[in-house]
Protein backbone atom coordinates (compact mmCIF):
# COMPACT_ATOMS: atom_id res chain seq x y z
CA UNK A 1 0.00 0.00 0.00
CA UNK A 2 1.42 3.40 -0.54
CA UNK A 3 2.19 5.45 2.36
CA UNK A 4 -0.21 8.49 2.16
CA UNK A 5 2.04 10.82 4.41
CA UNK A 6 4.40 10.05 2.27
CA UNK A 7 2.98 11.46 -0.92
CA UNK A 8 1.44 14.07 1.18
CA UNK A 9 4.99 15.39 2.00
CA UNK A 10 6.27 14.74 -1.77
CA UNK A 11 3.43 16.95 -3.02
CA UNK A 12 4.38 20.14 -0.10
CA UNK A 13 8.06 19.63 -0.70
CA UNK A 14 7.30 20.01 -4.58
CA UNK A 15 4.84 22.88 -4.54
CA UNK A 16 7.45 24.28 -2.02
CA UNK A 17 10.52 23.91 -4.61
CA UNK A 18 8.66 24.51 -7.86
CA UNK A 19 6.00 26.98 -6.75
CA UNK A 20 3.13 27.49 -9.14
CA UNK A 21 1.92 30.83 -10.71
CA UNK A 22 4.61 32.67 -8.51
CA UNK A 23 5.14 36.09 -9.98
CA UNK A 24 3.27 39.41 -9.95
CA UNK A 25 0.41 40.69 -12.20
CA UNK A 26 1.29 43.65 -13.47
CA UNK A 27 -2.22 45.67 -14.13
CA UNK A 28 -4.54 44.78 -11.65
CA UNK A 29 -6.52 46.47 -9.25
CA UNK A 30 -7.25 43.13 -7.27
CA UNK A 31 -4.23 42.22 -4.75
CA UNK A 32 -3.06 42.23 -1.32
CA UNK A 33 -0.25 41.23 1.25
CA UNK A 34 -0.84 39.13 3.73
CA UNK A 35 1.63 38.22 6.51
CA UNK A 36 1.35 35.52 9.43
CA UNK A 37 3.91 37.02 12.48
CA UNK A 38 4.17 33.78 14.30
CA UNK A 39 6.30 32.52 11.45
CA UNK A 40 6.92 34.94 9.01
CA UNK A 41 5.57 33.84 6.44
CA UNK A 42 4.88 37.10 3.53
CA UNK A 43 3.36 36.96 0.60
CA UNK A 44 1.45 38.81 -2.11
CA UNK A 45 -1.19 37.52 -3.87
CA UNK A 46 -2.64 38.97 -7.42
CA UNK A 47 -5.48 38.24 -9.05
CA UNK A 48 -7.71 38.71 -12.67
CA UNK A 49 -11.28 38.47 -12.64
CA UNK A 50 -13.50 37.67 -15.32
CA UNK A 51 -16.79 38.34 -14.43
CA UNK A 52 -17.29 36.94 -10.96
CA UNK A 53 -14.71 34.11 -12.27
CA UNK A 54 -11.17 34.26 -11.36
CA UNK A 55 -9.27 33.89 -14.29
CA UNK A 56 -5.43 34.20 -13.03
CA UNK A 57 -4.52 34.31 -9.71
CA UNK A 58 -0.47 34.53 -8.70
CA UNK A 59 1.62 35.04 -6.03
CA UNK A 60 5.26 36.06 -4.86
CA UNK A 61 6.99 36.28 -1.16
CA UNK A 62 8.79 34.22 0.91
CA UNK A 63 7.57 31.96 3.58
CA UNK A 64 8.28 28.74 5.39
CA UNK A 65 7.53 25.34 3.09
CA UNK A 66 3.42 25.27 4.24
CA UNK A 67 2.88 28.81 3.48
CA UNK A 68 4.55 28.32 -0.32
CA UNK A 69 2.87 24.97 -0.89
CA UNK A 70 -0.37 26.38 0.23
CA UNK A 71 -0.40 29.30 -2.22
CA UNK A 72 1.14 27.15 -4.96
CA UNK A 73 -1.33 25.03 -4.36
CA UNK A 74 -3.95 27.45 -4.05
CA UNK A 75 -3.47 29.30 -7.65
CA UNK A 76 -4.22 25.63 -9.23
CA UNK A 77 -7.34 25.10 -7.35
CA UNK A 78 -8.69 29.14 -7.69
CA UNK A 79 -8.17 29.21 -11.41
CA UNK A 80 -11.49 28.91 -13.26
CA UNK A 81 -13.34 28.94 -10.26
CA UNK A 82 -15.98 31.44 -9.08
CA UNK A 83 -15.42 34.43 -5.58
CA UNK A 84 -18.61 32.27 -4.62
CA UNK A 85 -16.65 28.87 -5.25
CA UNK A 86 -13.59 30.16 -3.95
CA UNK A 87 -15.51 31.13 -0.89
CA UNK A 88 -17.01 28.29 -0.25
CA UNK A 89 -13.51 26.50 -0.59
CA UNK A 90 -11.66 27.76 1.49
CA UNK A 91 -14.48 27.58 4.33
CA UNK A 92 -14.21 24.13 3.96
CA UNK A 93 -10.73 23.83 4.02
CA UNK A 94 -10.63 26.57 7.20
CA UNK A 95 -12.91 24.47 9.15
CA UNK A 96 -11.32 20.83 8.41
CA UNK A 97 -7.93 22.90 9.74
CA UNK A 98 -9.54 24.16 12.88
CA UNK A 99 -11.40 20.87 13.72
CA UNK A 100 -14.84 22.23 13.01
CA UNK A 101 -15.32 19.31 10.00
CA UNK A 102 -14.11 15.71 10.28
CA UNK A 103 -11.68 14.97 7.72
CA UNK A 104 -14.20 11.80 6.36
CA UNK A 105 -13.75 10.21 2.43
CA UNK A 106 -16.30 13.17 1.11
CA UNK A 107 -14.26 15.89 2.47
CA UNK A 108 -11.30 14.44 1.50
CA UNK A 109 -12.34 14.56 -1.99
CA UNK A 110 -13.84 18.19 -1.87
CA UNK A 111 -10.67 19.18 -1.20
CA UNK A 112 -8.61 17.43 -3.28
CA UNK A 113 -5.19 18.29 -3.50
CA UNK A 114 -5.34 20.84 -0.29
CA UNK A 115 -6.06 17.75 1.58
CA UNK A 116 -2.46 17.16 1.62
CA UNK A 117 -2.03 20.30 3.97
CA UNK A 118 -4.48 19.34 6.70
CA UNK A 119 -1.90 17.08 8.07
CA UNK A 120 -0.76 20.78 9.59
CA UNK A 121 -4.50 20.42 11.83
CA UNK A 122 -2.92 19.11 14.62
CA UNK A 123 -0.61 22.26 15.10
CA UNK A 124 -2.69 25.62 15.41
CA UNK A 125 0.43 27.70 14.48
CA UNK A 126 1.10 26.16 11.26
CA UNK A 127 -2.92 26.16 10.62
CA UNK A 128 -1.72 29.93 10.31
CA UNK A 129 0.48 29.04 7.53
CA UNK A 130 -1.91 26.74 5.80
CA UNK A 131 -4.22 29.47 5.68
CA UNK A 132 -2.24 32.52 5.39
CA UNK A 133 -2.27 32.30 1.60
CA UNK A 134 -6.19 31.63 1.57
CA UNK A 135 -6.74 35.07 3.69
CA UNK A 136 -4.47 37.43 1.31
CA UNK A 137 -6.69 36.13 -1.50
CA UNK A 138 -10.13 37.25 0.27
CA UNK A 139 -8.38 40.36 0.50
CA UNK A 140 -7.43 40.77 -2.83
CA UNK A 141 -10.69 40.30 -3.99
CA UNK A 142 -11.76 42.55 -1.59
CA UNK A 143 -9.14 44.65 -3.14
CA UNK A 144 -8.04 44.80 0.69
CA UNK A 145 -4.24 45.80 0.02
CA UNK A 146 -2.56 45.10 2.67
CA UNK A 147 -2.78 44.41 6.42
CA UNK A 148 -4.04 41.18 5.88
CA UNK A 149 -2.73 39.10 9.10
CA UNK A 150 -3.51 35.75 10.60
CA UNK A 151 -3.25 37.21 13.74
ZN1 LIG B 1 4.92 29.40 8.08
Amino acid sequence: MMDLRELYQDLIVDHNKRPRNFGKIDDTTYYAEGFNPLCGDQLTVYLNLDGDRISKVTFEGEGCAISTASASMMTEILTGKTMAEADELFELFHQVLVGEIELDDDTTLQLGKLAVLTGVRAYPSRVKCATLAWHTCQGALHKQHDGISTE
